[in-house]
């Protein structure tokens, strides 16, 4: 009996290699496994067996149909299968689709070149909330309560004593209290001020600086944002310092650079100066260090900030902040 389904399954492989068309693989499937086929009929044929082997033959019968039956639609299936030589639907000329890739925000990639340079420098990647204490965001950093300097920054409250935090500096004495000097961190992230227009969005980015040791001076200041406005911009590029004022650092600076779209000569950009301000800078307050209990005799450090979105529109020649967060792939794609 077992002889038998085996047979019928030699067989049935034997016409199949025979077959050259999905026709007669068809015909051969109605001629095995049809209502009249060869293996419907010896399953059948069971039932005439002896009771205690019906079973087993059962069994293998079923498993030799399921085989057959398989084999068959595989061989119909790489008949039917679409090849580049019958088929003229397929073009093989054609461009392959290539699937979209997304890619980093400019400003994620800018912020991670600043980074980068910085910690080739040494410094550590810091981080604070965004949404900050009345204390961290100014009176710590020696902007009282009704100084003038909060007016230049307006600034989006939550409530009377929680804010989004103007600028990065809020991290400065966040981790002074936390760590004994010296410090040398860098702390990039999301700040925000009631403004918008061509080149202020409600939402921006910055990279603060801080270094605190002991005899640190201006002119170390002056040789870390030498060495990075060199490797961001062009290793030609000149800086200036001018004397400014922000109630967190004594003496306080702003750094230009030389225009780097007109090279000095005077452009819309530079509103014809020739030169660009990137970075705020200068030596910390004595008033924060005390803030956060450093004994001002011995250390003395530098801070420094600069707006991302800045200096990629500079690095980039973008003339409009807001093409940043407008989501735009046309633009977005060309980073
Ligand atoms: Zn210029």
């Amino acid at each position: 009996m077992e002889k038998t389904i085996e047979q019928i399954k030699k067989e049935a492989l034997k016409e199949l290699e025979a077959a050259s068309d999905s026709e007669s693989i068809k015909a051969l499937s109605v001629r095995y496994l049809g209502r009249k086929g060869a293996v419907t009929q010896y399953l059948r044929n069971i039932s005439n067996l002896p009771k205690e082997s019906r079973p087993e033959a059962g069994k293998k019968a079923n498993q030799t149909k399921r085989a057959i039956d398989e084999l068959f639609k595989n061989a119909l299936k790489r008949l039917e299968a679409p090849s580049y030589e019958t088929d003229n639907r397929i073009d093989v000329s054609l461009p392959g689709r290539v699937t979209r890739r997304g890619s980093l925000h400019p400003i994620t990639q800018i912020t991670q070149q600043i980074c980068d340079i910085y910690i080739r420098m040494g410094f550590d990647v810091a981080e604070g909330p965004e949404v900050e204490t009345d204390y961290y965001n100014f009176e710590a950093l020696n902007i009282p309560k009704n100084h003038p300097a909060r007016d230049m920054q307006d600034t989006f409250y939550i409530s009377d004593n929680i804010v989004l935090r103007t600028h990065t500096s809020p991290v400065q004495p966040r981790i002074m209290e936390k760590q004994k000097p010296p410090v040398r961190i860098i702390a990039p992230g999301k700040v925000y001020r009631c403004d918008s227009d061509l080149t202020h969005t409600p939402m921006f980015h910055q990279i603060e600086g801080l270094l605190v040791d002991e005899n640190v001076s201006f002119g170390d200041l002056k040789g870390v944002l030498t060495t990075f406005v060199h490797q961001i911009f062009d290793p030609e590029t000149s800086l200036r310092f001018r004397p400014s004022f922000f109630p967190f650092t004594e003496p306080s600076a702003e750094v230009d650079i030389r225009c780097v779209i007109c090279k000095g000569n005077g452009c819309r950009v530079c509103s014809h100066t020739g030169w660009l301000e990137v970075i705020g800078a200068g030596m910390v307050h004595p008033a924060v260090f005390e803030n956060v209990g450093y004994d001002t005799t011995c250390y003395t450090g530098f801070a420094f900030g600069m707006g991302v979105e800045r200096i990629a529109m500079l690095k980039y020649g973008i003339d409009d902040i807001r093409k940043y967060f407008e989501n735009d792939l046309r633009f977005l794609r060309q980073f």
